[in-house]
């Protein structure tokens, strides 16, 4: 827990979102600004600042992200048509919140390569 990381805070429930799952390692919540009529975060309960300062110990921490994006994405009904795990990492990568998350981009068909 860092405690000027919204997402630690969303994580706690500190802070307000709209949970979709959720278990002791890791949340789920709809992207305040959603860019797909499906946008959902995954989250881990620690804080790892990104996939660049992971450690190999976060190994199974952060397959379990990819492993709840698909729960999630059956639960929204878009796991037959189809979705999108972004991570974005530092600054190319256009990161903007410095708490490792896995988006969730569906509900609509998205394009190729992104900007
Ligand atoms: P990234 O640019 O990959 O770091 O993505 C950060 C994402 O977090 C953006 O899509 C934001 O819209 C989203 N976001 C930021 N603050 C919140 C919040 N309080 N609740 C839900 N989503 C948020």
């Amino acid at each position: 827990m860092t405690n000027d990381c919204i997402f630690c805070k969303i994580a706690t429930g500190a802070a307000p979102a709209e949970r979709l799952y959720e278990d002791d390692r890791a949340v789920a919540f709809r992207d305040i600004h959603p860019q797909a009529p499906v946008h959902v975060l995954v989250i881990p309960r620690k804080h790892i600042p990104s996939v660049s300062k992971m450690e190999e110990s976060d190994s199974d921490l952060v397959g379990h992200l990819v492993w709840v994006a698909r729960q999630v994405a059956a639960q929204e009904g878009i796991d037959e048509t189809g979705f999108r795990l972004v991570v974005n990492d530092g600054r190319d990568g256009n990161q903007t919140v410095g708490h490792l998350h896995v988006h969730v981009l569906g509900g609509r068909s998205l394009q190729w390569p992104p900007g």
